[in-house]
């Protein structure tokens, strides 16, 4: 069986605040009852808005708050050939397309037709017609040199999976409970962008299994990104971790907090002189007292 084994994994493209420090500190404390191993994972691939000072802030405020985690810390930004070569393997199941559409492309489509779904991102859903260009023409492009995202065709890939579901540990505690995926819901994914040889889709996937994850603690804002994970994970033949998605903190007009709305940084936080523990209590608040009574109850079930 495998040891348990959580992650947290920020995006360095900001500094941490109280929200990260939710999930932060939940995986901690569930890995610690669990038999103790955190990793660190550093979610860098975006090299326009990730930073080094903001790593370098990550490690400061995780190490304050009293976190320790496994060595080495795993950045996504060393290991591109491990997404490309998982990308070549759905590649040579015929699932992936390259897509030539630019933002302002999408944006007038959708703009010729009002009513038009989005994902559970709010993006619109892709493509908006089988036919916006032929398998030969999107070729031709991509043999010519183009610039070209890769896509996946998730009809394809969902009727190859077949139904899939997840084990989730509700953060209210409890036995886990099978959630079915809706993969459709997203359309054709984005799996590489143009500028970038990857996604977050996939490189949390490949990550999550090459570095052993057997629990994924995040944000409830992630949930619904989970079905897209388990299509990846099937597809590339990966186990399922666990997941518990955790309620959001919201500030005091209801949103949730984040780095674009200015919410403040536990940077911040430490210079006023509130405490780790003031941190602790008032990002846990009362998941902490869930997350207790769920820690007695962690198992090893969701690897298949
Ligand atoms: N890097 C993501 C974020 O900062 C989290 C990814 C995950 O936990 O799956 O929101």
């Amino acid at each position: 069986m495998a040891r348990p084994a959580f992650r947290f994994a920020p995006s360095p493209n900001g500094l941490l605040h109280l929200g990260h420090a939710r999930s932060a500190l939940l995986n901690d404390a569930m890995a610690r009852a669990a038999g103790r191993r955190l990793l660190l994972r550093i979610e860098d691939i975006d090299p326009a808005r990730c930073r080094p000072d903001f790593e370098a802030a990550i490690f400061e405020d995780l190490a304050w708050l009293g976190l320790e985690w496994e060595a080495p810390v795993r950045r996504q930004s060393e290991h591109f050939a491990d997404y490309e070569s998982a990308l070549a393997r759905l590649e040579a199941l015929g699932l992936v397309y390259a897509s030539f559409e630019s933002r302002g492309e999408i944006r007038r489509a959708v703009a010729e037709r009002p009513g038009w779904p989005s994902d559970p991102d709010g993006a619109p859903l892709f493509p908006f017609s089988r036919d916006m260009s032929s398998p030969e023409t999107r070729a031709q492009r991509r043999a010519a040199g183009e610039p070209y995202a890769l896509r996946l065709d998730m009809k394809q890939a969902a009727t190859l999976t077949g139904p899939l579901d997840w084990q989730e540990i509700d953060a209210a505690g409890g036995a886990a409970r099978r959630i079915a995926a809706d993969p459709r819901a997203w359309g054709d994914v984005i799996l590489a962008r143009k500028e970038v040889p990857t996604s977050y889709h996939l490189a949390v996937v490949v990550d999550d299994a090459l570095q052993g994850i057997t629990h994924v603690v995040r944000g409830a804002d992630l949930k619904a990104a989970t079905s897209v994970h388990r299509v990846l994970q099937a597809l590339l033949g990966l186990p399922a971790p666990l997941y518990t998605h955790h309620a959001l903190l919201l500030d005091a007009e209801g949103r949730k907090l984040s780095k674009s709305i200015g919410s403040q940084g536990l940077d911040a936080l430490r210079a006023q002189g509130v405490t780790p523990d003031e941190v602790r209590r008032q990002a846990l608040g009362k998941a902490f007292a869930d997350m207790t009574g769920r820690c007695r109850n962690i198992h090893v079930t969701g690897t298949e």
